[in-house]
């Protein structure tokens, strides 16, 4: 299996979402971190319907956790390690649909030709308008 970009180990114990769910495994793995809570949930619902558990951090701990940085974003998590592949799958459909809804588009800032999944420039950085 080739190396999965975005795998992290979340070591912390930490509580989140609007169940107050708790989490304790050390086993969990980021999968994605999303633009926005819609586009996170949007995974999170698709993940369910594989009877993949999943969860969103990021937006909840904004304001519930003082140590943790505020500018987080929502990130998608896989509970279980042994959904992982499939879950790393049902992404990669995710965000090629996503771009296919998008156009692409030509950064302002210095003329690359991006696809449409991405909003910063990876030449320049610059954000698209
Ligand atoms: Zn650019």
């Amino acid at each position: 299996m080739a190396q999965l970009p975005n795998a992290g180990v979340l070591g912390a114990q930490l509580t989140f979402g609007p169940d107050r769910l708790e989490l304790t495994a050390s086993t969990v793995q980021r999968l994605y971190q999303a633009r926005d809570r819609i586009e996170a949930q949007l995974l999170v619902d698709r993940l369910d319907r594989h009877r993949i558990r999943s969860a969103v951090l990021g937006d909840y701990l904004a304001g519930a956790a003082g140590e943790l940085p505020v500018d987080l974003w929502p990130t998608v998590w896989v509970l279980e390690d042994r959904d992982w592949s499939l879950a790393y799958e049902i992404l990669s459909q995710f965000l090629s649909e996503l771009a296919a809804e998008r156009p692409s588009w030509i950064c302002r800032g210095c003329g690359e030709l991006l696809p449409g999944g991405f909003d910063l420039c990876w030449r320049c950085g610059r954000q698209r308008d």
